[in-house]
């Protein structure tokens, strides 16, 4: 579950970007594009198994045209010329092939002179796909980041979410992005494997997000909503959720044993009880101390449960 919380394209103060791209619905992007212009060259998830997220269910993966994607950078260009930002939706844009993907690249960095990044996200398959040349070639082209899932370190809770990647697998395909020189936005899911599971999910994932050591690192926590009952019995029959305190000490437990270098670490999606932010190299003893304050008073510190998702 990357960060998609806002489903409605924002560009320009008025929205009008609307008016002239015609998005085909539902829409996400990470909370840190809300200024992007966005573009949908592709439709859907490649991969739309995982079983904690719902957000393009009703959608069939396909690689636009390059005329309809061509015709939307045109039509975003005529009213955006200095666009600075560009977000190439949907939920796994990286699918693309690496010429696919150069091809918009270039195109945009033609129509655009003050473009400074173009990001997408990329599911669990597609960084096995590609090779660090290619990478090379899109960073160096303007593709800077890539927002994806880690959700566990935990090979156990990756099978059963269907996430269809191994821990290993993960850390390889991140790597190559990483020596390619594109910058990873990651996310973690806590709660995901529930209460019996909480601490080694913890543990496994903060090994995983050590051996990949993004740029930056998200906290998101466990909301299945009405497919409640239905997720749990998914995961096995002793799945007992997480209640707030469990998430939270699930995430000291991971801030305890996360070694990282120069990662921005946020937890200010509106899934989670308590928002942090910090560089963690230089705040892990400060996120600690917060963490624990609000353990010890969490009707002071956590958000209510019926604000979290909005
Ligand atoms: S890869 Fe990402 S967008 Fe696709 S189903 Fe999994 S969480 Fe959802």
């Amino acid at each position: 579950m990357e960060e998609k919380n806002i489903p409605l394209p924002r560009y320009g103060k008025t929205g009008g970007i609307e008016e002239l791209i015609e998005y085909i619905q539902p829409v996400y992007r990470p909370p840190s594009e809300a200024s992007s212009l966005i573009l949908q060259p592709t439709l859907g998830c490649s991969h739309n198994r995982c079983l904690f997220c719902y957000m393009y269910r009703e959608k069939r993966f396909r690689i636009r045209d390059w005329d309809e994607i061509k015709t939307d950078i045109d039509d975003a260009a005529s009213s955006y010329p200095r666009t600075r930002r560009v977000f190439l939706a949907d939920g796994d844009a990286f699918a693309m092939s690496t010429a696919q993907i150069l091809r918009i690249l270039r195109y945009l960095a033609e129509l655009f002179p003050d473009l400074e990044r173009v990001t997408c996200y990329a599911s669990p398959g597609n960084l096995l796909e590609k090779s660090v040349e290619e990478m090379r070639e899109l960073r160096e082209n303007g593709l800077k980041i890539l927002y994806y899932g880690v959700e566990s370190g935990d090979p156990d809770i990756l099978r059963k979410v269907k996430k269809g990647i191994s821990p290993g697998q993960m850390v390889h395909g991140c790597v190559k992005a990483t020596r390619a020189g594109i910058k990873l936005s990651v996310t973690v899911i806590l709660g995901l494997a529930g209460r019996k599971g909480s601490f080694r999910h913890a543990r496994k994932t903060a090994r995983v997000i050590n051996r990949i050591n993004p740029r930056y690192l998200s906290a998101l926590t466990l909301i299945t909503g009405p497919r409640k009952e239905r997720f749990a019995e998914m995961m096995g029959e002793d799945f007992q959720y997480n209640d707030a305190v469990d998430n939270v000490r699930e995430l000291r437990d991971l801030i305890e044993n996360l070694e990282v270098t120069k990662c921005i670490f946020r937890s200010n999606h509106a899934s989670n009880y308590l928002p942090l932010a910090g560089t963690l190299s230089k705040s892990r003893e400060r996120l600690l101390s917060e963490i624990d304050s609000a353990l010890a008073n969490p009707d002071d510190y956590f958000k209510d449960d019926w604000m979290r998702g909005l």
